[in-house]
């Protein structure tokens, strides 16, 4: 009987495919395009929530008890709600795909030297976990997903392989027209952001993120003065904002500046794509 059963379980796994958990939106894409058919995706932190805050609803871990298989990223909520989440149910493999991938911190090396003298009031604790804003980052991710997807169903091995080679072409492609998009910007390669997501993303295409939020707060007056200083000074000609939170410190800095509000999430579901949109949002606003 137990045989049967057993029997049963792996061909329902076989017709319908893995059923896979993924932290946040830019993942749905890494794994879909490895896995393709072979995989049924779950989201956990769904559009316009925040990965910082967020928290499982029940029907959430109604899915992931049913789960063979979660694709972590190193999102602040994977911290507290893994090992529930592997408690509930012993049998899903947890797979961390930033493997590999070496974090940044918040707000490094994008001071220049004449910035040095203010660095104590500016400096940031911690890792900067938005590593989905690279493309570099993405390969590395989309190959340890591979890796994790071949050794769970080792008989479709060839058919991941040839998704990822097809996969990694088009994030090359997509790198090039990145910089292309780039290339067109004449003066300081700066731009103002709300909430810090861009830092790999800066670091990629040599450009400095501005960030309102300091360690994750809204700044205090004497560090908004700074900031406001700052802009003027690189010439910042737009300030990103993202929906996943609020606008209001935002639009004051706006009108300060006289500078328009963008609203651009890094959370998007065409997480590659949508770095193109970064690209030209940037190089527009220059
Ligand atoms: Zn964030």
């Amino acid at each position: 009987m137990k045989k049967i059963i057993i029997t049963l379980t792996l061909s329902i796994t076989y017709i319908f495919g893995l059923n896979a958990v993924v932290s946040i939106t830019p993942e749905q894409e890494f794994l879909q395009a490895i896995g393709g058919d072979r995989v049924n995706i779950s989201l956990m932190v769904k559009a316009g929530d925040s990965p910082h805050t967020y928290e499982p609803k029940p029907s959430q871990m109604i899915a992931l008890s049913k789960a063979d298989i979660y694709f972590a990223i190193g999102v602040e909520f994977e911290k507290a709600w893994l090992p529930k989440f592997k408690n509930l149910n012993p049998t899903m493999d947890i797979i961390d795909i930033s493997q590999g991938v070496v974090k940044m911190t918040m707000e490094k090396d994008n001071h220049d030297e004449e910035e040095e003298e203010h660095h104590d009031e500016h400096e940031h604790q911690g890792d900067d976990p938005h590593i989905w804003t690279s493309i570099a980052n993405i390969k590395l991710m989309a190959t340890n997903i591979y890796t994790a997807l071949s050794q769970k169903e080792p008989q479709n091995q060839d058919y991941f392989r040839a998704n990822l080679d097809k996969y990694l072409l088009s994030l090359e492609q997509k790198d090039k027209e990145i910089r292309d998009i780039l290339s067109s910007i004449k003066g300081d390669r700066v731009f103002m952001v709300f909430h810090p997501s861009w830092g790999y993303f800066a670091r990629d295409y040599n450009l400095t993120q501005l960030s309102v939020e300091i360690e994750g707060k809204e700044p205090k007056p004497k560090e908004l003065i700074h900031l406001l200083k700052e802009a003027k000074a690189k010439g910042v000609k737009a300030i990103f904002t993202q929906p996943e939170f609020s606008d209001t410190v935002s639009i004051v800095i706006a009108k300060e500046l006289n500078i328009p509000v963008v609203k651009v999430t890094p959370l998007s579901a065409q997480c590659s794509q949508n770095l193109i949109n970064i690209a030209k949002t940037i190089a527009q606003s220059e």
